[in-house]
């Protein structure tokens, strides 16, 4: 047996959960997401954590998340009840989702208040949350954003580092204000420049880095990589006339022993959004045999909660027919060359990578 074998459990139409069209639920995102954690991360598997309404924990774990992960089928019935149990909880005030504010918000009631989670990531400032928001990228030098890159940004911006590596990490991305835009979801991202405490390099010399300049940062708009300095070329390169006023500020040193942790985090999943519709694109789920592959696997799932509709259901609500289908080649489509040739022609890639860079709105990282 092998990948595509395991994987075919997952592939077909009426696979995946079925997207219903109700009054007052006008969107598929819970659907899409809850496939997206339940299928790619063990997010949703931490059942250590009394919940704060274990009947909705236990209902999601049981008949939503372990059957996703077997390649079952969650017909309408099942998330008819989970949404109404929801709704009842969020007084209503959460479907539909159709902004980041509001995803922020659903995945906020979902991971702390259902699962009972400690928050996901936590930055120097204390703040701790389940999902971060980045900015958009208004520099015009940068026309074709890289997640890693909107993510240095928005740290610099918010003058926040992480306190350590978190074991996943959900990007909100900015797709309401960027319009059009298209924005690459990054394989791997290295949160080394953006960690508290990081053994970072001088990017003129290779010693160790003490200082970071955000105005070089800025001036430059290159990677934050760029503006790590150590003590002698920092010196050196603000004595140009250009860097005069900057400010560079020192970094806090690796002293704990440990430090050789990876600060690589892996693409999970991803979310998209066309008009209220969401799909994903996802690794499949991890078994025994295909985790002792690579980090990442060839073929992902790609899910859509309405791909056809349901012509038998009744008039009070429609059903839609629920598909996933095998991508391959994925990590290939999202590698820094594969980027590289995008950001000089876009019409070299096929028409569903190319509708997933001006479609996705969320990103889910994770170490493994
Ligand atoms: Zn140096
Ligand atoms: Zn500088």
């Amino acid at each position: 047996m092998n990948d595509t074998t395991d994987v075919s459990l997952h592939v077909g139409l009426w696979k995946g959960i079925a997207g219903t069209v109700s009054p007052g639920s006008n969107s598929n995102f819970v659907e899409a997401v809850l496939f997206l954690l339940s299928v790619s991360t063990d997010i949703l598997c931490d059942t250590d954590q009394e919940s704060s309404y274990p009947t909705l924990k236990s209902y999601l774990m049981e008949h939503i998340t372990l059957p996703l992960r077997s390649g079952r089928f969650i017909d309408v019935d099942v998330m008819k009840k989970w949404r109404q149990d929801l709704n009842e909880i969020s007084t209503g005030q959460l479907l539909p989702v159709s902004s980041g504010r509001e995803m922020q918000k659903f995945l906020t009631l979902l991971l702390q208040h259902i699962c009972n989670l400690h928050p996901l990531h936590e930055f120097n400032n204390l703040k701790a949350d389940y999902t971060m928001t980045l900015f958009a990228h208004k520099d015009a030098r940068v026309g074709f954003p890289t997640v890693q890159k909107l993510l240095e940004k928005t740290c610099i911006q918010e003058k926040v580092k992480f306190n350590k590596v978190p074991d996943n990490l959900i990007l909100i991305l900015p797709r309401w204000s960027l319009g059009e835009e298209k924005i690459f979801p990054n394989l791997h991202i290295d949160l080394t420049d953006v960690l508290e405490y990081a053994k970072r390099v001088c990017h003129m010399c290779g010693d160790q880095a003490v200082f970071e300049c955000p105005e070089c940062y800025e001036q430059e708009h290159t990677d934050l990589s760029s503006a790590a300095f150590c003590q002698p070329c920092s010196q050196t390169i603000h004595k140009h006339s250009k860097r005069l006023k900057h400010m560079p500020v020192e970094l806090k040193m690796v002293t704990q022993l440990g430090d050789e942790e990876s600060s690589i985090l892996i693409l999970k999943g991803i979310l998209c959004v066309q008009g209220s519709n969401y799909t994903t694109l996802s690794q499949p789920p991890r078994t025994s045999r295909n985790s002792l592959h690579n980090s990442t696997l060839p073929n992902w799932l790609s899910f859509n909660p309405r791909a056809a509709t349901n012509d038998f259901t009744g008039t009070e609500s429609v059903s839609h027919i629920p598909e996933v289908m095998l991508v391959e080649s994925v990590p290939n489509w999202l590698s820094m060359d594969a980027y590289d040739c995008m950001a000089k022609d876009i019409n070299t890639i096929p028409d569903n990578i190319r509708q997933l860079l001006h479609s996705c709105c969320m990103c889910v990282y994770s170490k493994s």
